[in-house]
């Protein structure tokens, strides 16, 4: 049986990352990956403007009880005049420092009449001024060569005028359900039958990761139907996931139909619960993982053992996210052969390290675990864990993107 840590390691060398990359635009750039390092071109702010709607004033012209007269009324976006000896600008949170200016004196602060400023508070010298290159520095490495862009990256990076990117494809991910007692929701549904959790739940989880989701096929326990399907898959996706009919039980030929079309497999036996059996094949060069059938050791292994490969195959930098520590909330010990991976829920409170409570039903059938938890939590092999016993844990947001 093959290490937890090891199956991770392999799964996560087990593709390449793109050789080739394209130009896109900085609006459709969420969820890309940079592939270039990009620098900052400018100061940001490009130059000293208020912080404040207020009054822009020389500090040393202030004398008590002496009212300064307007010189301009400087509207964001506009230019400003040169201040003045013993005058005022108007200004508006964003609009320029004047020149000759050194103090912002804020609208609360003084008393405007007959466009001239009584001020009835002197800030310091040099107050409420956002300085030209106090956020960002021309030539600052603003983001390295694999860098998700999400957000808070865009932000930046509009900030500084970037229109287009160079960024890898995006990732073309195939999915591949198996089994005859499979139907789709909205499908008439017999006893003998169960509806098909793991589609929508592994198309979710592949779109979540920024990959685009090419096709979600289903295919009956027959060689033709996985051979076609696998063809199609094949053809337009690198990456090929299948999920089910991967044991050694009489209808499980996805191995069968994988070696038919060339393919090697390696077929694992993982040392983790849920999870266990995990294949890695390999048909014309492009990786195809095959996961337990259970959602919930399907949900498990995708998140563990996958999503590096993922983020591997997408062209990201950071492919292990980082493993947190926490301390488990449970009065009955655990103690496992294999790593165990229990679905929690995280509480932070003032103690320090979070509180891991897992969720009352570990099988692997119980997929209402799924929605309920925040977090996998990690219990080593062989060995007893009792409340109150710190473990690492895997947090699903830093884990599933
Ligand atoms: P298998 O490895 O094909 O024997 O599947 C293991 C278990 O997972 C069986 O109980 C299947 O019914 C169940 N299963 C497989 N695929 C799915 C799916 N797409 N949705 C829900 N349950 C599934
Ligand atoms: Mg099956």
């Amino acid at each position: 049986m093959l290490e937890f840590d090891d199956a991770q390691s392999r799964l996560a060398a087990a593709g390449t990352p793109p050789n080739i990359t394209e130009t896109c635009p900085l609006h459709q750039a969420h969820g890309r990956v940079l592939a270039q390092t990009l620098y900052a071109t400018l100061d940001l702010p490009p130059a000293d403007n208020s912080a404040m709607d207020g009054y822009a004033i020389r500090h040393a012209d202030y004398t008590a009880g002496q009212a300064l007269p307007v010189q301009q009324r400087c509207y964001a976006g506009v230019a400003p005049e040169a201040l003045q000896t013993g005058k005022t600008i108007r200004l508006f949170t964003g609009s320029l420092i004047p020149p000759g200016a050194d103090t912002v004196v804020m609208q609360e602060d003084g008393t405007e009449t007959d466009n001239a400023l009584l001020i009835n508070q002197l800030p310091a010298k040099g107050s409420h001024i956002r300085y030209q290159g106090e956020d960002v520095t021309k030539g600052d490495q603003l983001f390295p060569m694999g860098t998700l862009l999400g957000a808070a990256e865009l932000a930046l990076l509009a900030s500084q005028g970037y229109a287009e990117l160079t960024v890898y494809p995006r990732l073309k991910v195939g999915l591949l359900t198996t089994g005859d007692e499979l139907v789709t929701p909205g499908q008439p549904r017999q006893d003998e039958h169960i509806f098909n959790s793991n589609a929508p739940m592994l198309a979710a989880l592949a779109s979540n990761m920024s990959a685009e989701v090419v096709h979600v096929l289903h295919a009956a326990d027959t060689a033709e139907a996985l051979d076609s399907a696998f063809k199609t898959l094949l053809q337009d996706c690198d990456l090929v996931l299948t999920v089910g009919g991967v044991s050694v039980g009489e209808k499980d030929l996805v191995k069968p139909a994988i070696e038919q079309l060339g393919g090697t497999m390696d077929l694992w036996r993982v040392r983790m619960k849920p999870g266990k059996p995990v294949a890695l094949a390999r048909i014309q060069g492009k990786p195809v993982v095959c996961l337990p059938g259970n959602p919930v050791s399907a949900y498990a292994v995708f998140t563990m053992l996958v999503t590096p490969l993922i983020r591997n195959m997408q062209g990201r930098a950071v492919v292990l996210p980082p493993v947190q520590y926490g301390r488990l909330q449970t009065v009955t010990p655990f103690n496992e052969t294999r790593e165990e991976f229990l679905r929690v829920q995280t509480q932070f409170n003032d103690e320090g390290l979070p509180h891991l409570t897992p969720y009352g039903q570990q099988g692997s059938g119980i997929i209402s675990s799924l929605p309920w938890a925040t977090g996998l939590a990690r219990i080593p092999a062989n060995t007893t864990v009792q409340g109150g016993a710190v473990v690492r844990y895997y947090d699903l947001k830093h884990w599933l993107s």
